[in-house]
């Protein structure tokens, strides 16, 4: 059995390993998890007893097959919990992903199958991540960065990346809502902020760290 703290390095490090492509650093770990580096050295010796990453001393940590399944294990747990919370108890989706934090880590196999038949098999969070397979497979989605859309293109928003209330609660002032049709209008070179048309014809601005964190395809 895994404890708390070692299903969120296994997702740290599942979520490091995506952002970087490759082996992860043990100094983004520890600025990820917030934890001095002797910690995160403690930490990432015990999984590798439990052959769950592969670790060398100086060198960066990857997941093995099993830390894998268990990552993804504890991340469907995660976005189901959310799609529940927002679905059938009305909190908004700027509420959840702290619950669904302490959630995520109730390890009841059976509770998973049937939260996940009461919600009728979502496919996706309320954040617009998809959820993984029962089997332990992330699909793919291929949404790009507003980032990197150019001037004119026509897309749709589809998912977040950064999960705050803060954030969350700027776009539903923006009127930025998953699932909504968005152009570029202009790119400023200076600093890559944008501004965007909504479907509804209002102009929103959108800093380089806003556009950053949305995806759209
Ligand atoms: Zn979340």
């Amino acid at each position: 059995m895994q404890s708390f703290t070692e299903e969120n390095y296994l997702k740290a490090i599942y979520s490091l390993s995506l952002r970087h492509e490759g082996d992860v650093s043990t100094n983004a770990l520890a600025e990820l998890t917030a934890t001095k580096a002797a910690s995160v050295t403690d930490m990432l010796r015990k999984l590798s007893d439990k052959e769950l990453i592969h670790y060398k001393k100086y060198q960066g940590v990857r997941l093995t097959e099993e830390g894998e399944r268990l990552a993804l294990q504890v991340i469907r747990r995660h976005r189901l919990w959310e799609v529940f919370l927002v679905e059938k108890l009305g909190f908004g989706w700027d509420a959840v992903h702290d619950i669904a934090e302490q959630l995520e880590h109730i390890r009841s196999d059976e509770l998973v199958v049937r939260l996940d038949g009461y919600l009728d098999h979502p496919q996706f969070d309320p954040h617009g991540d998809p959820i993984p397979t029962p089997a332990g497979k992330m699909p793919e989605t291929g949404y790009r960065k507003l980032t990197e859309v150019g001037v004119g293109e026509d897309v749709r928003l589809m998912a977040v990346l950064e999960h705050s209330t803060e954030f969350l609660q700027h776009l539903d002032r923006s009127g930025l809502t998953l699932g909504c049709i968005i152009t570029v209008k202009t790119v400023n070179d200076f600093d890559k902020s944008l501004l965007v048309r909504t479907e509804t014809g209002s102009t929103v601005f959108a800093s380089q760290d806003v556009a950053k964190n949305l995806l759209v395809s």
